[in-house]
């Protein structure tokens, strides 16, 4: 069997095995793509069934997360936990609170996960979780009760060797917070390495609440300047004005750009004169309030309905820091049609497969969210360690890593590319880099 029929075979039973969770199938779908030559010179994955191994999570944990509200009324949500691959580490992945999680984004996310731990460098493994619990509009306590029933089940089932959680959407340090004290008022241990993303005076490393914004910002300069050019003197537009492009946008204006437009998902803001970002933190990481906002406090900027339009704002670079699926090929086309020059992921597969076609076709630079996004996970690994070597180093020295961590997703992805003759092909090198690691542990530990 060559690479190609290997890929067919396996991805239709991946398709048949996971009907209708359209999320992970994409997922899925995106790596398989760019790993056929990688079978055609390695037969032995093909014999030890890589593919239809780590297509299938080591564990998926679901539980029942009741909870109750100021008013006394007895909520229940659905928690994920899903152990997706330990060949190179303990599980690490974020979790997310969302009205939207169900088991096909948890596993798409998961699943991206695994490659995109593998591509830092670092020994950690693919997981995720999360629950469709909305903390929009809930108070500090409802907050606080949530966060401790969720734990009061995932602590049985993590640790600082086994699986490793850490934020996403609608996780931040409030809830990591909450989260730890709860599981160590529970385990009795005081473990610090079980949860990252922690408040800095109990175990949480410097630059971490920066870190996938600044690694996005550094891995995309690294490609652009592969390419002759530079974020300086270019537009920007970011989507979401959540932890990822909040700090996406502080690097990017430290080198140069502007940052023309942001959203939440009521809406979008424009200000030609580039948006301040004082405002946008005391609105967004103080007050929790809505962007629209914005446009009372800064003279001769918009708010415009809907977070999709975004995309027609015309810029030189995109940067899609929200969520999945917001990229489409109609908005692609758009962007093409302005001009973009480079579009980098912060978020996790913002763009559809179709979007990306358009991208590549049009030689637009395009940086893949498992290598652009991959700061904020290896800035976790790096709090791990931290924690087990019992020490704090330096914002500098935190920062200086990131950075080289970064460059080097960029260099290796692009070699990859070289490698296997699609020179340019970021994704497809990153596929490809992210997979060779994992799947010579996998083959080295036997059929498990
Ligand atoms: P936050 O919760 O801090 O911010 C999310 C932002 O995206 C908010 O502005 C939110 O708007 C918007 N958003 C969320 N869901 C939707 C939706 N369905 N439609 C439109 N807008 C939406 O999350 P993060 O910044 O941490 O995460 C953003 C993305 O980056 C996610 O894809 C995440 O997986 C990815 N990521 C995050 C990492 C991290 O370290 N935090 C690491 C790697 C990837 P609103 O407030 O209105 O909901």
């Amino acid at each position: 069997m060559n690479g190609k029929q290997y890929v067919e075979k396996v991805l239709e039973e991946v398709k048949k095995r996971n009907n209708g969770e359209v999320e992970f199938l994409d997922a899925v779908t995106e790596v398989m793509e760019s790993l056929v030559p990688v079978f055609d010179k390695n037969p032995k994955f093909i014999e030890s069934g890589i593919l239809e191994r780590i297509t299938e999570p080591e564990r998926q944990i679901f539980f029942r997360v009741p909870w109750v509200d100021d008013n006394g009324d007895v909520k229940v949500n659905r928690g994920f936990r899903i152990q997706f691959n330990s060949a190179i580490g303990p599980y690490k992945g974020g979790l997310r609170f969302h009205p939207t999680v169900n088991q096909s984004i948890v596993k798409f996310l998961g699943f991206e996960q695994i490659f995109k731990n593998s591509l830092t460098g670092l020994p950690i493994g693919g997981g995720k979780g999360g629950s469709d619990f909305d903390p929009k509009g809930k108070s500090d306590n409802e907050i606080m009760r949530f966060c401790q029933s969720f734990m009061a089940e995932l602590y049985k089932h993590i640790g600082s060797d086994i699986d490793v959680p850490a934020g996403d959407i609608g996780v931040g340090g409030r809830e990591i917070g909450y989260l730890y004290g709860y599981y160590k008022k529970i385990s009795g241990q005081n473990t610090p390495g079980v949860l990252t993303g922690k408040g800095l005076t109990f175990g949480g490393s410097l630059i971490r609440t920066e870190a996938t914004g600044y690694g996005l910002v550094y891995f995309t300069e690294e490609m652009l300047k592969a390419n002759g050019t530079s974020f300086s003197g270019k537009d920007v537009v970011i989507s979401g004005s959540g932890n990822v492009a909040i700090y996406a946008h502080e690097k990017a204006t430290e080198l140069g750009a502007k940052v023309i437009a942001m959203s939440d998902s009521s809406g979008y803001i424009v200000d030609l004169n580039g948006i301040n970002l004082d405002v946008i933190k005391d609105l967004k990481e103080v007050k929790r309030a809505r962007i629209k906002e914005y446009v009372n406090i800064v003279k001769d900027s918009k708010f415009v309905e809907g977070h999709r339009g975004i995309w027609e704002v015309k810029c030189d670079i995109a940067l899609p820091c929200a969520t999945q699926g917001e990229i489409n090929k109609d908005s692609a086309e758009i962007l093409v049609k302005n001009g973009v020059v480079a579009v980098s992921e912060g978020a996790n597969m913002p763009s559809s497969l179709e979007a990306i076609k358009v991208f590549q076709s049009a030689g637009v630079l395009f940086g893949p969210a498992k290598a652009a996004n991959a700061g904020g996970v290896a800035c976790s690994a790096l709090e791990m360690s931290q924690n087990s070597m019992r020490l704090s180093w330096t914002r500098e020295e935190v920062d200086e890593k990131l950075k080289d961590i970064m460059v080097n997703i960029y260099k290796n992805s692009s070699d990859a590319a070289k490698e296997y003759e699609m020179e340019g092909n970021i994704l497809a090198g990153a596929n490809i880099a992210g997979f060779l690691k994992v799947a010579e542990a996998m083959h080295a530990q036997g059929i498990v």
